[in-house]
């Protein structure tokens, strides 16, 4: 039976694949991107983690009664806030090497001092700094890991942050993180666009060389396939044409701007 917990929702997608997903508009109502996915991968010796979430309520029993006995490796897709808050409660988690420094220190979460949910007081507890894991491990671009029956391969994808990364496994998945998924999307300052959509292009001639079908992004729904990257690149491409269209967006200091189509909204640093 699966841990009872009122927090997270626990789905089975493959035999070999669980979506743990955890709502973060809990924490301030201005996340919109509900639900956070969590995925967690069972190889035959070795199971895979991806994210550790919002660091409210203990995540790692739901994990230790999905994986049985198999080793447990825990991966970071990148530093912001949503994905790496549960890391305390596993012993050494890995996350790339552009983002080691982000989390081998307490988390600063003092920008939710203000917010309206009551959840927060969690936080408070621990005086808004969450702290880290034990040990950091730093992941390269092109690192393989061998889970059993199932190989995943790192990407490094600037872009969303520094040291985002996709993860590819040779079951034909693509764990897009939060470089792709349809919602609010945080972009970086519009000079830096050039990066984010060499990592979409890279990753649309991964999935065309590979056919690679089955996208897993870390928000909203899944699977989702290729047009999911293809929709993001031409929405970002055209954000220059709705440049005066934008609005001032305070809690993050940045430009808001609505794509006509409805899938995503962008949030550009300022
Ligand atoms: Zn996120």
């Amino acid at each position: 039976m699966i841990s009872d917990s009122q927090h997270f929702e626990i789905s089975k997608q493959k035999d070999y694949l669980y979506v743990i997903k955890e709502n973060i508009s809990l924490v301030h109502p201005v996340y919109t991107n509900d639900p956070l996915n969590m995925y967690l991968l069972l190889g035959s010796h070795t199971a895979l983690l991806l994210d550790t979430g919002c660091g409210l309520f203990p995540i790692k029993p739901i994990v230790d009664e999905l994986i049985g006995e198999r080793e447990l490796l825990v991966f970071n897709t990148h530093y912001h806030w949503d994905h790496p808050l549960g890391n305390v409660e596993f012993g050494e988690i890995y996350i790339h090497e552009n983002e080691v420094d982000k989390v081998s220190k307490p988390y600063d979460v003092s920008f939710f001092k203000d917010s309206p949910n009551e959840i927060v007081k969690i936080y408070a507890e621990q005086d808004f700094l969450i702290p880290p894991a034990k040990t950091i491990k730093a992941l390269k671009d092109g690192d393989t890991f061998d889970l059993g029956e199932i190989q995943v391969e790192i990407i490094h994808c600037p872009g969303h942050s520094p040291g985002s990364i996709c993860l590819l496994t040779s079951r034909g998945e693509l764990f897009t993180s939060d470089v792709a998924y349809y919602g609010d999307q945080f972009l970086p300052v519009k000079k830096k666009f050039f990066e984010v959509l060499k990592t979409l292009s890279k990753l649309i001639d991964i999935c065309e060389k590979q056919k690679i079908v089955e996208l897993y992004p870390s928000h909203r729904r899944y699977p989702c396939d290729i047009s999911l990257l293809t929709d993001l690149y031409k929405g970002i491409e055209n954000i220059e044409n709705l440049w005066d269209t934008k609005k001032v967006f305070e809690f993050f200091d940045a430009w808001e701007i609505e794509d006509p189509s409805g899938k995503f909204r962008y949030f550009i640093s300022r």
